[in-house]
């Protein structure tokens, strides 16, 4: 099943309101008539109506980096599902591993932020992935499913239609080393497969994105891969012209 990519920007703790001016001008001209991609951002929620604004008249969708399990109410500092949809962000990153690691976030609790995605009909874009020990230790697979069962085990394997994974080795994010394409490759089969034991149609139409490092320079050997169906991309996500070509390289590729 032909699978639409997606490349998404996790601008992490970056920016400014002229940072995010400029770089969306950048992207909507680096991109322009580039059609067989998803693109979307994730800048921070401070800066969601400055991109908002920006992105008007783009194919270029808007995104968050995170998500409060309540709605409304006496919840000091938190984002809801509704608050983000009142920008028009659609992908919402949960689970990342700086998340899981600085903010103690557990398995159940990002179930949790994924039922409230999919009740305010958002797209949870559920970050899991295996630290450098856990890999070593022979562990990938076993921390993927894991992570993937948690979702499952509150909502059913359905909850996975409409969504995306992405897999980010902790080891890899940030540290200028990705996964190889057929490391990365052998690990998205294996969630694939993870899923499909529950429900082959679902797995057949989740997208799951690589993440850790991705680049100009390595996207497009990513990508040739059958079960990458596109990036998740920190530091590259900051320059136009570093992120117009992996979702130039996704486009092509899957064509
Ligand atoms: C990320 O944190 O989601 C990520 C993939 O970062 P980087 O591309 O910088 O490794």
């Amino acid at each position: 099943m032909a699978r639409r990519p997606l490349v998404m920007g996790n601008w992490k703790l970056n920016g400014s309101k002229a940072f995010t001016r400029e770089l969306i001008a950048g992207l909507k001209s680096e991109l322009k008539g580039v059609e067989d991609c998803d693109v979307a951002i994730a800048p921070p929620v401070m800066y969601l109506a400055e991109a908002e604004s920006a992105l008007a008249g783009s194919a270029i969708v808007l995104g968050a980096q995170n998500v409060d399990v309540n709605v409304q109410g006496a919840f000091t500092g938190d984002i809801s599902t509704a608050m983000l949809k009142d920008f028009g962000a659609k992908y919402i990153i949960i689970g990342h591993s700086e998340r899981r690691t600085y903010h103690k976030e557990s398995d159940e609790f990002i179930a949790k932020k994924f039922a409230a995605l999919k009740e305010a009909g958002l797209v949870p874009v559920l970050c899991i992935g295996e630290s450098e020990a856990e890999n070593e230790a022979g562990k990938t697979e076993e921390v993927c499913a894991r992570q993937i069962d948690a979702v499952i085990n509150a909502l059913g394997v359905e909850a996975f239609n409409g969504a995306v994974i992405a897999y980010e080795p902790i080891w890899a994010i940030g540290t200028g080393k990705s996964a190889t394409p057929a490391q990365a490759q052998a690990v998205h089969a294996f969630i694939r497969a993870h899923i499909a034991a529950k429900s082959q149609a679902v797995a057949d139409q989740v997208i799951i994105q690589y993440g850790g490092s991705v680049n100009d320079a390595n996207a497009a050997e990513l990508f040739t891969q059958p079960d990458i169906d596109g990036a998740l991309v920190g530091g590259a996500s900051l320059k136009a012209p570093a992120f117009a070509a992996i979702v130039k390289a996704a486009a092509q590729a899957k064509a």
